[in-house]
């Protein structure tokens, strides 16, 4: 797909991919041998009609192959944008036995934005309501794709979202340049007009509890999809010093609270000139690309491990590389210094070296002795991780959690407490936008199972 040019792209917002053509749409779809039993569709968690859609491209029909993605994925422009189908049915497809495997994320994101372009917003019918009313825990991928096929089933829902702004992490994690909110908004007003209600700013287990929603509230059933939004610190000296940032935090500001749109929005946040980013993941990789857009000069990714144990998705780390980023292998933070006004200026680190794998299977780093390097900074953005945020789970007796504090579920996303469901990163830890879709499906269909059997009892699936 043709991109903008490293150097231009890393001065501005917009997005990186530029989109498919007409004429590359055709070329690409022709490539799709249509295959009787397609092993790409296994590989998708919402199991996509991948031949299906990408018959209707090459017949020239946007709006079609646009409606039969829909049929199971309510999220096409943003899943044709940050699936890592290179894992999922990309690399499922036949033809890599031979060769590249069709794009198909490219030509999901070419259905879903042609179709939103050619076609006038009709309002559909709303789905007759059958009575019965279910509260959804958190806007992201898990709570809205639950929200909305209960909804298309008859069902009143109400999402109730923390932050001022639905749409969880593909709001106030993704960076506008890799997913623009227009599309994220796109696609979740077709939820609104479905009759989906969402209520913003609004904290279970503080605003009221799970037990309020479920009781005194009149819900019939509740889904639960937080997400793991709670940051990992190092635990070194100097980590509450000024200028040093969660990834969570810095791409909160700057997606969220909109500092990508200075100055038309004077978010506070600190800029840096020479920005140190820890960690190797997809995060990380978005926090520098992030950091170099907001103008800093220098933006050094420091990993403790090899070039080999980066998590990042390829792709992620090439357009970081590209754009300018340094990557400083095999170094580990011990210290961050501050000057006389509290602000970090220097990351201390070991060099380390690797040792056997570990349990994750990966080389283990340990530390050279009396090794010594040192960055100048007056910006460090923590890329470490995150876990559960234990304020829902907290406020709800009954409701059981792993030695982690993930919530403990089953395959259908039934938990401990009867008439509760979770799913997605609060089940999983962080994991991707289509598993969570995937687990919002299952238990979507799992409520509606269960509510339409006027004997069903509770049993939890196994977990
Ligand atoms: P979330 O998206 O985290 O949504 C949970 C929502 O619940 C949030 O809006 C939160 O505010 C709300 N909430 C939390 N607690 C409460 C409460 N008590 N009451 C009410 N609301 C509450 N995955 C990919 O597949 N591709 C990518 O390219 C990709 N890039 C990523 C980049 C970043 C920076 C990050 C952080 C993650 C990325 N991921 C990516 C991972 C992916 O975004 C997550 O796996 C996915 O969003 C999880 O969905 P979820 O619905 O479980 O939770
Ligand atoms: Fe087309 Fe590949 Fe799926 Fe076969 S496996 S239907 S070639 S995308």
């Amino acid at each position: 797909m043709p991109e903008q040019a490293p150097r231009v792209r890393a001065g501005n917002f917009d997005e990186v991919p530029l989109g498919y053509t007409e004429e590359l749409v055709l070329r690409e779809s022709s490539r799709c041998l249509q295959c009787k039993k397609p092993t790409c569709v296994p590989g998708c968690p919402v199991s996509v009609d991948i031949p299906g859609f990408i018959r209707l491209l090459l017949e020239k029909k946007p709006v079609e192959a646009a409606e039969l993605i829909k049929r199971t994925n309510c999220l096409p422009a943003v899943c044709g944008r940050v699936c890592p189908q290179e894992v999922q049915c990309e690399v499922a497809c036949i033809l890599t036995r031979k060769g590249p495997p069709v794009a198909i994320g490219h030509l999901e994101r070419y259905a879903a934005d042609t179709a939103a372009r050619l076609e006038t917003r009709k309002q559909r019918p709303r789905p007759a309501l059958n009575g019965k009313r279910i509260a959804v825990v958190g806007s992201g991928p898990a709570g809205l794709t639950c929200a909305g096929d209960l909804a298309k089933l008859g069902y009143a829902v109400t999402v109730f979202e923390a932050f001022h702004q639905p749409g969880g992490v593909l709001v106030y994690g993704i960076p506008e340049f890799r997913l623009p909110k227009e599309i994220v908004w796109r696609e979740i007003s077709e939820l609104t007009d479905l009759g989906v209600e969402i209520q913003l700013n609004h904290i279970v287990g503080r605003t009221d509890t799970l037990d309020d929603l479920l009781g005194p509230k009149g819900f019939d059933a509740a889904f639960v999809g937080v997400g793991a939004g709670l940051p990992l610190f190092l635990n070194i000296p100097g980590e509450s010093l000024g200028g040093v940032y969660t990834a969570n935090e810095y791409l909160t500001r700057a997606n969220l609270m909109r500092a990508y749109r200075f100055p038309e929005y004077d978010t506070p946040i600190i800029r840096g000139e020479s920005v140190c980013v820890i960690g190797g993941g997809n995060v990380a990789m978005d926090a520098a690309r992030t950091a170099l857009r907001l103008g800093a000069k220098k933006v050094m990714l420091l990993y403790r491990r090899s070039r080999a144990e980066l998590p990042a998705r390829a792709e992620e780390t090439h357009h970081a590389e590209e754009e300018g980023v340094e990557f400083h292998l095999l170094v580990g933070p011990v210290e961050f210094l501050g000057d006389e006004r509290g602000m970090v200026r220097e990351v201390v680190c070991q060099e380390m070296q690797l040792g056997e794998p570990d349990a994750s299977g990966r080389r283990r780093p340990t530390p050279i002795p009396g090794s010594r390097v040192t960055y100048p900074t007056d910006l460090v953005i923590l890329s470490l991780g995150t876990s559960a945020h234990p304020l829902l789970t907290a406020s709800t007796p009954g409701l059981n959690v792993n030695k982690w504090q993930y919530i403990q579920a089953g395959e259908t996303g039934r938990t401990s407490k009867e008439r509760v469901w979770a799913g997605g990163d609060i089940v999983t830890g962080s994991a991707t936008v289509i598993l969570a879709m995937g687990a919002g499906r299952k238990a979507a269909q799992d409520i509606h199972e269960f509510l339409s059997k006027s004997d069903a009892s509770w049993t939890r699936t196994a977990s």
